[in-house]
């Protein structure tokens, strides 16, 4: 797409994750032009922070997350679809099924969200600074950057133990597991080995009230059992659940309370001709790539037949 320019195809899809790119697929084998518009400067989305072998997506093994997104990528263009890197889709008229990027706008005769999810925010002070200054980081994505660094990792569930524990294991120099809760609500399997590694402490009942950053470093400003208390770290990993990036149709299509579009079991949303694939529109324990994958056919067939 140039800039500047109005282009219309039959579907856009919004987001190169495995949804997105696995509607294009299916969209051109159905015979349909398709165009994908991605924020990111690669396609992949989630697939991308997955560095480890995949064991759960049936016929495919020993193969990385990154490895499965340049597969699926290639797949996609060799069939014809087209694929925008770096086009953050900012605003959408979900009734003309049009998005506006900053440079250009798109319009589809049937427009696909699959934007997936956004970590959630603590909402404190000094939150923004910590992006901003690149001190929240991901284990999954970068774990050698993390030898004898010193990390908080913030949250109490599984994935903030597993995390946890991963950065033991891989050599950082201190992990600080911090939690507001006086009790872990990870599960046993997790807990139990994070609480026998050497460099991992657990600040259980402590409330994060604020990051302050000093040169390449963040000070955890927390509460705990009453009592201020200042953690320096050199990065913070937060595991407070994710939001679904819903805010482009918020107010046109019908949402959930906790924010995910609303779809029927082909991916239709309130709004007629927009559709919903992988996790923006499925529940958390639901959420997989198999099932974006199968999402994302089930979207391209139902669109085919109704621009028959
Ligand atoms: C740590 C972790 C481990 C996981 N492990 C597994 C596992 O082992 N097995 C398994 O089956 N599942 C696993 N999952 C779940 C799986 O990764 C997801 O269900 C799946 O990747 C979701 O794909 P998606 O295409 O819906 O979203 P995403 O992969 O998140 O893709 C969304 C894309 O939309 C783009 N986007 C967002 N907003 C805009 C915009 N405004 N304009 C343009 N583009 C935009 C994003 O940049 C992104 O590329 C894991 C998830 C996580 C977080």
């Amino acid at each position: 797409m140039q800039r500047g320019m109005h282009v219309d195809r039959d579907v856009i899809v919004v987001g190169a994750g495995i949804a997105g790119l696995s509607v294009a697929i299916w969209a051109r084998r159905l015979g349909l032009s398709v165009a994908v518009l991605e924020a990111g400067n690669k396609a992949g989305g989630e697939l991308l922070a997955l560095p480890m072998p995949l064991t759960d997506y049936p016929g495919v093994v020993a193969t990385t997350g990154p490895a499965l997104a340049a597969v699926l990528e290639q797949q996609a263009r060799a069939i014809g679809a087209e694929l925008w890197l770096e086009r953050r889709v900012i605003r959408v008229a979900a009734a003309s099924r049009t998005c506006v990027t900053d440079g250009g706008a798109v319009t589809g005769r049937a427009l696909v969200l699959a934007t997936g999810l956004s970590p959630r925010r603590l909402g404190v002070p000094g939150e923004d600074d910590l992006f901003r200054h690149g001190l929240v980081r991901r284990p999954s994505a970068e774990p050698g950057w993390f030898k004898g660094k010193r990390v908080a990792v913030i949250g109490g569930g599984d994935r903030a133990a597993e995390n946890a524990l991963m950065l033991a294991r891989a050599g950082a120099g201190a992990v600080i597991l911090v939690h507001r809760r006086p009790e872990l609500r990870a599960r046993e399997r997790f807990e139990r080995p994070l609480r026998a590694e050497q460099n991992v402490s657990l600040l259980l009942d402590s409330q994060v009230r604020s990051f302050t950053i000093r040169g390449s470093e963040a000070t955890v400003d927390l509460m705990q059992a009453g009592a201020e208390r200042q953690l320096p770290v050199d990065a913070v990993c937060t595991y407070i659940g994710n939001v679904p990036n819903t805010q482009l149709v918020q107010g046109q299509a019908a949402l959930t309370d906790e924010g995910y579009l609303v779809t029927s079991a082909a991916g239709e949303s309130s709004v007629p001709s927009v559709y919903g694939a992988g996790d923006i529109c499925t529940p958390p324990e639901s959420q997989s790539l198999i099932g974006s994958a199968g999402q994302a056919a089930a979207v391209a067939k139902r669109i085919a037949l109704q621009l028959e």
